[in-house]
Parts: C-alpha cells; sequence; structure tokens
C-alpha cells in the first residue's frame, strides 16, 4: 500500500490530495520547515478533517514552533461542537528539533536548521529525507535567508542527495551556484513566485552547473 509524506502545506492539502487522486487516509506525516502562511496555511483543513472525518487516518504533524502547534490545535477545537476534541491516539503533534526527527520501515527524516528568519530566534530547517532500502536521499531546502547572507543552505548533506527541491525566491541563480559544486544529482527549482514567468531561463542557467534541473508543474511527478 502506497503510503505518503507531506512537507509544508501553503495551499489547501485536503483539496490537494483529492484533486491528484491520493487517498488522504495514507498520510503518515506533514512536515513544515517554518511557520510562514504559504507554507502553513492549507495544512489546518487537512489535520481538522483527519481528526473528525478520516478517522483511518493515523499522523505525525512535526511542527517548528509551539505556537503553530497551539494554533493549530485551536483551529481544530473552534471548528468542533462544544466538548469535542482532538483525537490524540491519531493525531500526534511533535515539536522539530535539529535531527532525527521521523523514522518508519521505509525512511528516517532528519531536521537541519536555516536561518530564513533574520531576528534568530524564530526556528527554520532544512528537511532532509533518506529512503533506507537504497540509501538514495532527498533534501528539501524549505526558506533559507536572503541573498544566502547567512550562508544556511546545507552544502554538506546536498552533496550526498539523489534530489534537491529548491527555493529560488530569496536568492537567485548566482548565490546558489557555489553551493552546486559536487552535486550531481536532480535540482528541482520551485517557489518561484513572481520569477515564475522566467522559469525557463532559470532552468538553462542552472543547467550549467547541474545536470538535471526540472521545474515541475502542480502535480509534477519526480522518479529518483
Ligand atoms: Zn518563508
Ligand atoms: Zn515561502
Amino acid at each position: 500500500m502506497t503510503r505518503f509524506i507531506i512537507i509544508d502545506g501553503g495551499c489547501s492539502l485536503a483539496d490537494g490530495l483529492l484533486r491528484l487522486d491520493k487517498d488522504p487516509t495514507r498520510v503518515r506525516a506533514v512536515f513544515v520547515t517554518h511557520y510562514h502562511g504559504d507554507h502553513t496555511a492549507g495544512i489546518f483543513p487537512f489535520v481538522d478533517l483527519a481528526n473528525w472525518a478520516w478517522r483511518d487516518c493515523k499522523l505525525k504533524l512535526i511542527f517548528p514552533t509551539r505556537e503553530l502547534i497551539a494554533a493549530t490545535e485551536r483551529m481544530i477545537l473552534a471548528s468542533l461542537s462544544y466538548g469535542g476534541k482532538i483525537d490524540r491516539e491519531r493525531l500526534n503533534f511533535v515539536l522539530a528539533a535539529a535531527g532525527r526527527v521521523y523514522e518508519d520501515e521505509h525512511i528516517f527524516v532528519d531536521y537541519i536548521p536555516t536561518k530564513h528568519f533574520p531576528n534568530g530566534g524564530t526556528p527554520s530547517y532544512a528537511i532532509l529525507v533518506t529512503e533506507r532500502a537504497s540509501d538514495k536521499r532527498v533534501l528539501f531546502s524549505g526558506d533559507l535567508s536572503h541573498g544566502l547572507v547567512a550562508q544556511d543552505l546545507p552544502g554538506e548533506a546536498l552533496r550526498e542527495c539523489a534530489l534537491f527541491v529548491c527555493e529560488l525566491y530569496h536568492f537567485g541563480v548566482k548565490e546558489l551556484a557555489p553551493y552546486l559544486d559536487g552535486f550531481d544529482g536532480t535540482l528541482c527549482i520551485h517557489h518561484l513566485f513572481e520569477r515564475d514567468e522566467h522559469r525557463d531561463e532559470l532552468v538553462s542557467a542552472l543547467e550549467a552547473y547541474v545536470p538535471r534541473v526540472i521545474a515541475p508543474e502542480n502535480g509534477g511527478v519526480i522518479e529518483i
């Protein structure tokens, strides 16, 4: 049986899964890189439905801050009738920290601290997913520092990865290029916002540094 994990959810996860014909009850875990709304606003409707409607769904929710856990819990409670409760047997909220945050029989997941928030006090993370059987790794950058001035792209973890899912909104090709030295996997760029109209240019500029660059459409599938 295919199972899923989800990393971040700016758009509605419930809607997205159903549109892609994915069974929402097969999601095992939701990982959040940082609490900005474009990464979190779509998680609540999914978790809410998992709480009362999709009762086969047993979830780990790995969130970066206590505030995000508390806000999600309050939203669930506010949407239930009085006396309703969170089914904690199935919804397991976990506060993220650097290091191993999740493992099951197929994968394990590590959080790597980044410096997306300039104040330094608010946690943000890149996420490294490793498949046990193949030792293949996928790195998700999360959002990083503006212009990569904090040098927070985890270059060491990247070199061992088969796939790098990298945001390309807070910095450009010039800032990213030095980190791609020694990386021979697939680079997947996303989180482009208004740069989306330049996606083809961005892909060809990056092809000078890595063998395979993709900028997938919604619903795109990448095999590694
Ligand atoms: Zn952000
Ligand atoms: Zn963002």
